[in-house]
């Protein structure tokens, strides 16, 4: 079994690029995954302390070329040594014989719409969102594809590990949410449509009523939270219509879209990992949505999957398998090591995270990579527990 390890750029500038490369070589692990783009995040580092690395909107971590972008140029964190940790981090990696793979965030990135509220996402009631970005908008697409041949370019990186390609729930990482109401599940689906500049405009071109779609989205939406649960008879209307359900396959193939654009930018100069899982699949059917993530199996090189949807994994898993040549799959792994009477939410969720049984049923699914979340944000302790259980597969 292959293991990686996700890791910050600062964790590596503040813990010593070299020092920490050589102790994940010597830990067994065969590459290491380092983030070349983050979200805005609040992170500690036990190691080597107590650290708390903060930052509010997002920004890319490593020393990106302005002049190869366009309309968006990479906003890059003010901190010479933490963005020369990857350059460093190149050099020494290909000298240990350790792997170098991209940890890139894709459209979970505020700063871009702080740059223009164009390209950010719009809610169906029309609030645009002030963490994610939508994969419709053509700069975008042109952006992404660009910071991701920028890093493979300059360092020769194997993996280029994709995060947040797709239209996650429509309120995934929003900052200090405030949504008092229950949004029943179909309900809460329809609330994922985007009705950005971009997407409407693709729903004009495909021929179809956006402002019928969107006023119908609403009225359910609202009708569903006020009742506290879906209206079966409205929801058995709703998987009969086909515009609203060729205006969510848009919304998909947007994001196929902006892997296709990374994969021509990148060319042979990486292999592409990301979820391929979409949240449509009740509106859609399970024929269509299959078909749905043929087309994403279709852009990528590599499947990463995660321990929170086991269904979905196992789909997609039967999915590669069909393919003449199947994917490569990877998984990410959480060690949990908590109190849970002193357990944050997001410890309680680590909590449910790398155990034989999670490892044993994703091995049995094909996976051959483990992918340990993340080395500077866990001691010595968890890296121990989550090679035990790997050494034990
Ligand atoms: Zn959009």
């Amino acid at each position: 079994m292959r293991t990686t390890t996700y890791c910050y750029t600062w964790d590596l500038a503040r813990l010593g690029v070299e020092t920490t490369l050589d102790q994940i070589a010597g830990e067994g692990f065969d590459a290491v995954d380092l983030a070349a783009t983050y979200h805005p995040i609040d992170a500690v580092s036990p190691r080597d302390g107590f650290e708390l690395f903060a930052e509010g909107r997002g920004a890319v971590y490593f020393p990106a070329r302005a002049e190869r972008y366009g309309a968006i140029k990479p906003r890059i964190y003010p901190s010479d040594a933490i963005t020369a940790a990857w350059p460093r981090a190149a050099d020494h990696a290909a000298k240990i014989g350790l792997g170098l793979n991209s940890w890139t965030i894709t459209l979970f990135q505020p700063w871009i719409g702080d740059l223009d509220r164009r390209y950010a996402r719009v809610m169906p009631g029309g609030g645009a969102q002030a963490s994610g970005v939508c994969a419709a908008n053509e700069d975008v697409r042109a952006y992404i594809a660009a910071i991701c041949a920028d890093v493979a370019d300059q360092f020769g990186v194997g993996v280029l590990r994709l995060e947040a390609v797709l239209p996650y729930a429509h309120d995934f990482d929003w900052m200090r949410p405030r949504v008092m109401v229950m949004i029943p599940a179909f309900a809460r689906m329809l609330s994922n449509l985007c009705f950005c500049g971009a997407c409407t405009a693709r729903g004009a071109a495909s021929g179809l009523d956006v402002a019928r779609i969107r006023a119908t989205v609403n009225a359910v939406v609202g009708a569903a939270v006020h009742a506290g649960a879906d209206d079966a008879d409205r929801t058995a209307a709703l998987l009969g219509d086909a515009e609203l359900i060729a205006y969510a396959e848009n919304h998909v193939r947007a994001s196929i879209e902006l892997v296709t654009g990374i994969g021509e930018a990148v060319g042979d100069q990486a292999v592409l990992a990301t979820n391929v899982g979409n949240p449509y699949r009740a509106l859609l059917g399970e024929a269509r949505d299959d078909a749905l993530v043929g087309e994403f199996l279709d852009a990528v090189g590599q499947i990463d999957i995660s321990p929170t949807d086991p269904e979905e994994n196992r789909r997609v898993a039967a999915l590669n398998a069909r393919r003449t040549t199947p994917h490569a799959m990877s998984t990410l792994c959480i060690v949990g090591r908590h109190d849970e009477s002193v357990a944050t939410a997001a410890q309680r969720v680590s909590s449910r995270g790398v155990n034989t049984k999670d490892v044993r049923e994703e091995a049995g699914l094909g996976v051959r990579e483990f992918t340990l979340y993340n080395y500077g944000l866990i001691t010595d302790a968890e890296v121990r527990i989550f090679r035990e259980a790997i050494a034990r597969l």
